[in-house]
């Protein structure tokens, strides 16, 4: 079995649709496709929330206009007969119907999920309507009735595979199987979602709960790149990747894989290649259990980090200050992604505010406090790059003169952090690029 997942520029037009219905009939055996909602959708849903949350009902039904005329649009094109185009027309008119009786009612939360999760799923019944149009045989296999999380957001992996295991054997006949990414229910059964990006997500616990052959993310670009190709000019793509590698890539900012991606497929060494839908040829990347060691492989970063640093002259020479530290983060559920310590001081970096404030009042017990916000995380990762000669020289040699407020190595063997200013972040990852990378081009 494989798992295929197409993002919203894979199924942005009408065109690429067609393109991806090839490229699934093209694709041997059987296999599961998962579809994330047009480009686009999600954020223009995202907007009509905001709107209904401001109470601003006249923007919020304009939005709504504007979208179901996106639809209508892109239907006509999709569809090539009249009968098509009537159950195109079909799908539009339920589930605009639904969103507008959603807007119409008082706005909770739970509505605002429930209108984030029209996107994937009128997408799915498209590609799906689009593929009886041209006889290809196919059958639905609706997200929300086995996709799940717990009441601390987490997938629950082995609930989605008893519940997805016996659907796939009585749909024996069907080599092709159409799901919706990145929705999901939750523990109170209500409509959820994995958080913006989350269809990678999706299609690594189906492979998961399947024990997929592989897994296939196709996407607008030619794999994972040594560095953000937003950003960076002259990036090029990796072929191989361990799943730490690029678990630490994604977790750090690689835009192209949802930062929990490859946790459920390296449980079961399920491999995992990102693919470009516009451009089938081009080899992508491989992520799997072996990757060639000792090479600087890819550099990421994450913005919006805060650097908290304790001061206290009572942490010398005494010993559980870190961990009554720690106890303040735990306490507030608030993660720390990197740390660095002196003698006087610890410094510690946190990727969720919301807690701040409460954070930093406990541990002004322990010592004065400094806060530093508007700050990105860089990380560069390689198969065991931590264990190479001369890596910390040639990383600091290619930054020059920009400031670093924390270092990060030794924490892991494949991966070197560094804490810079926001604002130096594109030279910073500019001059890491042309320092990097001259013997792999
Ligand atoms: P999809 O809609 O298919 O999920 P995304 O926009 O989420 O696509 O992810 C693909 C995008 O990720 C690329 O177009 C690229 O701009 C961005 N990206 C950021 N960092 C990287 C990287 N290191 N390698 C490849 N793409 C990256
Ligand atoms: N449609 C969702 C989003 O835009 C999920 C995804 O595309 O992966 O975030
Ligand atoms: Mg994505």
């Amino acid at each position: 079995m494989l798992v295929l997942k197409f993002g919203g520029t894979s199924v942005g037009t009408p065109e690429r649709i067609e393109k991806v219905a090839n490229l699934v009939t093209a694709a041997k055996g059987r296999k599961i496709i998962v579809l994330s909602a047009v480009s686009g959708t999600t954020n223009a849903l995202m907007e009509i929330t905001n709107a209904l949350k401001s109470d601003d009902a006249t923007r919020a039904t304009a939005l709504i206009n504007t979208l179901e005329d996106f639809y209508n649009n892109f239907s006509k094109k999709l569809f090539k007969t009249a009968t098509y185009q009537a159950l195109g027309e079909e799908i539009i008119s339920r589930h605009f119907s639904l969103i507008r009786l959603l807007a119409a009612g008082k706005y909770d939360e739970r509505t605002g999920r429930e209108l984030l999760a029209q996107g994937e799923l009128i997408s799915t019944e498209f590609f799906h309507t689009h593929l009886n149009e041209r006889d290809l045989k196919s059958r639905m296999l609706p997200a929300l009735h086995f996709m799940s999380i717990d009441e601390d957001h987490e997938p629950e992996l082995e609930k989605i595979s008893e519940r997805l295991q016996p659907l796939i054997k009585s749909l024996e006949k069907y080599e092709i199987l159409i799901t919706q990414g990145y929705i999901c229910r939750n523990h109170k059964n209500e409509i959820d979602n994995l958080r913006r990006g989350g269809s990678d997500y999706t299609a690594s616990l189906i492979g998961a709960a399947v024990r997929a052959d592989e897994i296939q993310i196709w996407t607008d670009i030619d794999g994972m790149h040594n560095n953000d190709p937003r950003i960076v000019n002259n990036t090029f793509p990796i072929a191989e990747l361990t799943f730490d590698e690029a678990s630490e890539l994604a977790y750090f900012g690689a835009k192209i894989l949802h930062p929990s991606t490859i946790v459920p497929a390296q449980k079961f060494s399920i491999p995992v290649r990102l693919k470009n839908t516009m451009d089938e040829e081009a080899p992508g990347t491989i992520i799997s259990d072996s990757s060639e060691k000792g090479k600087i492989k890819a550099i990421a970063a994450k913005d919006g980090i805060t650097a908290i640093k304790i001061k206290s002259s009572r942490m010398l020479l005494a010993y559980g200050f870190l961990r009554r530290i720690f106890e303040v983060f735990e306490k507030h559920q608030t993660s720390i992604d990197m740390i660095s310590t002196s003698e006087i001081a610890v410094s510690v970096t946190i990727d969720d505010n919301s807690a701040l404030n409460e954070i930093s009042e406990e541990l002004m017990k322990f010592g004065t406090i400094e806060v530093d916000h508007n700050q990105t995380i860089i990380c560069i990762v390689g198969n065991r790059i931590a264990e190479k000669n001369g890596v910390l020289k040639l990383i600091f040699n290619s930054l020059g003169m920009i400031p670093i407020r924390m270092v990060s190595v030794g924490g892991s063997k494949n991966n070197i952090s560094l804490l810079v200013e926001t604002a130096h972040k594109e030279k910073a990852l500019n001059l890491l690029n042309d320092g990097l990378f001259d013997d792999y081009r």
